[in-house]
């Protein structure tokens, strides 16, 4: 569509423009895409003679309109409105316009709620607007939008009644044919009835239209990347019963279920010479690595190489470390190598070569693996712990910097919410952890008052005591006090200083130096601090079993998810793992943060992100509102089994798509948004 600006639209003028731009909206395409929170109904228009307390909606006419002081700086206008069947009082508080604005002897819709004030009703403060067939404030479904920075409602309302006369020349995402086989509103008719509904039917027939596209996109993007990656050829590892089971002999534990069943599909799908695709969940805790350390081990006894590429330094060395030690009894330890960033380039450049001459065969680094200098000969094997940390673009340049395709095992514990998983991926190349290791005790979290942490600390206190430890972890590193934040450094020097000045406390966040970092870190783990104040640098896979206390302070700026990541820092013991949520400020709980103290289920609490947040949250990569499921319910299969079978028409001739340039742009977009490798 031709970009007609705000500007350009009647009765919009440059102040109004001016405003709307400062919250992004700048193009009537723009703020067609600036979508209704909610709706409100008023379309029932009541008879004066039946109207109650409450939200009404009346036709009458003005009979009479008044303004007054009536005490300094208070204004009050009064208007007087009837129909044949009575009369009622309008007030307004301090909008001394409106005496001006009404008219006299005409007829109005008027929407407000009728109240008892001084013992006498009134309909306070009500939207008005003169009779006609298109009311936009009232007589109808009017739409409720998100307001923001000096936007009201009021004022978008009357510029979307502009912007809308401009949607029925937009051309349609779907091809007509779809369009028409699943009953859909034309796209630009779907977006006039999401803001403007003729009813309620065609509210919810737009929605369900504008779902159907955001589900097609996504199910044909992952189609296409599917057959794609089932074109290259990735080499065969074929499964060497003796390796697993000498493997599986020397662990300190039993795996569980999940772990076995995992670890048997991964290794089957590595047989092939299709690439395998598939992506590990397993919340926090339940066992990821020792999974990816069998599928290595088979990888290297049939003579390749393996990748493991981890999203911080510490992780990095952390995997290092505990895969060092899970192949020392079958004596290749000796195999893994270590690259990432701070290394000294005399290092780097002995790894490097290691790799290329073959004497690693585990190489286990951060972006640093990503380098055209690392040159592995023989990779067979792919893993990326916590995928959806990689960009899109991070994770292609390793694929391209190898060359040759190999397997791609991918991990995390960020699920994606298995409503989405389905229409993705159709669950095929998804393995579940759904098991946690016996003995586990669940963590128990608490909401804490920013104003009452006494308690907490002296749980803290006796928990030092019992030698465990801590953490606690802060939104932000300095900054202080903006915006009420408690940073990581005014943490630490509280906590270090005062209460807990007889205890051993530590501080690390990502402005330290690599070295810095490293050492806060190691004295953590080796038990010489009993305390670490950090930012969300501890939020991904660092393993400290003694930990038992995880305190998040500033809850409220957290996603779900990565809250429910730093929770997972804690309880890796048989220990009582304790979690304590403390908001920023001291009002009610967002729905948010009571639902992670009331569930420890990682899927629960991503379907949960996923309904509040979009699948946004959960791709991390994703910055552009562009791919989105704000209106398709992932649980209405008639929308699920009309989408799919209309992308089979797509795969099965992929040159349909390239009719429709504008499908095939937001196709591909998504396509590299959603890939898992
Ligand atoms: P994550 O899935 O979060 O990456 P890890 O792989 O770090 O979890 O495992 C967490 C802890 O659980 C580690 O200390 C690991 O040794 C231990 N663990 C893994 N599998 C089992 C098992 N089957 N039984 C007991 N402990 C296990
Ligand atoms: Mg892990």
């Amino acid at each position: 569509m031709e970009e007609v600006k705000l500007i350009d639209l009647k009765g919009i003028g440059p102040s109004t423009a001016k405003v709307l731009a400062g919250i992004g909206i700048n193009s009537v395409n723009d703020l067609l895409h600036y979508y209704p929170r909610t709706h409100q109904d008023y379309s029932e228009i009541t008879p004066l003679s039946s109207i109650k307390p409450g939200l009404v909606t009346i036709r009458a006419e003005i009979k009479q309109a008044k303004g007054r002081y009536v005490r300094r700086g208070m204004h009050i206008t009064e208007a007087i409105a009837s129909d044949e069947t009575g009369s009622v009082r309008l007030v307004w508080f301090n909008q001394p316009y409106r005496e001006g604005a009404l008219k006299i002897g005409q007829q109005y819709f008027i929407t407000g709620k009728l109240e008892l004030k001084s013992q006498r009703f009134a309909i306070q403060s009500p939207s008005v607007e003169l009779v006609s067939d298109m009311p936009v404030h009232t007589a109808r479904i009017v739409p409720v939008y998100r307001e923001t920075k000096g936007v009201s409602t009021v004022l978008i309302r009357k510029t979307m009644a502009q912007a809308v006369k401009y949607a029925k020349n937009m051309p349609n995402v779907l091809p007509d044919w779809i369009i028409k086989k699943y009953n859909l509103l034309p796209y630009g008719e779907s977006l006039n009835e999401l803001h403007f509904p003729s009813s309620a039917e065609t509210l919810s027939l737009a929605k369900y239209s504008l779902g159907f596209i955001e589900v097609f996109e996504l199910m044909l993007a992952s189609s296409i990347n599917k057959q794609i990656v089932a074109s290259e050829i990735a080499p065969s590892i074929a499964f060497d019963e003796q390796v697993a089971k000498d493997f599986v002999a020397m662990l300190p534990y039993k795996l569980t279920d999940a772990q076995r069943k995992t670890v048997w599909q991964i290794l089957k799908d590595i047989e092939h010479t299709n690439p395998m695709n598939r992506l590990v969940e397993g919340d926090v805790g339940s066992g990821k690595t020792v999974v990816a350390a069998l599928a290595a081990v088979m990888a290297i006894a049939k003579g390749f190489q393996v990748a493991l590429l981890a999203p911080t330094e510490l992780l990095a060395r952390q995997h290092a470390e505990s895969l060092s030690e899970l192949l020392k009894p079958l004596k290749l330890d000796s195999y893994v190598g270590l690259i990432v960033g701070s290394l000294k380039s005399v290092q780097k450049k002995t790894a490097q070569a290691d790799i290329e001459s073959g004497k690693i065969k585990l190489m286990i680094g951060t972006h640093a693996l990503l380098q055209d200098k690392v040159k592995p000969q023989n990779l067979g094997l792919l893993i990326i712990d916590e995928q959806h940390r990689f960009g899109v673009e991070q994770r292609k340049a390793l694929l391209k910097s190898v060359g040759k395709m190999p397997h791609v095992l991918s991990m995390t514990a960020t699920p994606i919410p298995r409503s989405l998983a389905l229409t993705l991926y159709g669950e095929l190349d998804i393995s579940l952890l759904d098991a946690m290791p016996i003995g586990r005790k669940p963590i128990i979290t608490s909401l804490v008052s920013p104003n009452s942490r006494d308690k907490m600390y002296d749980h803290i206190r006796s928990e030092i005591d019992k030698n465990h430890q801590i953490y606690v972890v802060c939104p932000v590193i300095s900054e202080a006090n903006k915006n009420n934040l408690v940073s990581a450094e005014i943490m630490y020097k509280q906590l270090s200083s005062s209460l807990f000045k007889d205890k051993r406390v530590g501080l690390l966040h990502g402005k330290l130096k690599a070295e810095e970092k490293t050492a806060v870190m190691e004295s953590y783990v080796d038990g010489e601090l009993d305390i670490l104040v950090a930012t969300t640098v501890v939020e991904v896979g660092v393993n400290v079993p003694n930990a038992t206390i995880m305190v998040i302070e500033g809850a409220d700026r957290f996603g779900l998810a990565q809250m429910h990541q730093l929770r997972g820092r804690v309880g890796r013991s048989d220990d009582q793992g304790y979690c304590y949520i403390v908001p920023s400020d001291s009002k009610a709980p967002s729905k948010r943060l009571r639902a992670l103290v009331q569930s420890t289920d990682g899927f629960r609490l991503a379907e949960l992100d996923l309904e509040l947040r979009g699948p946004g949250a959960i791709y991390g990569t994703l910055q552009s509102g562009e791919l989105d499921l704000r209106f398709a319910n992932l649980n209405d299969t008639k929308l699920l089994v009309g989408a799919r079978e209309a992308v089979n028409v797509f795969i099965e001739n992929k040159e349909i798509l390239k009719n429709y340039p504008e499908l095939d742009r937001r196709v591909r977009f998504a396509q590299a948004v959603i890939t898992l490798n």
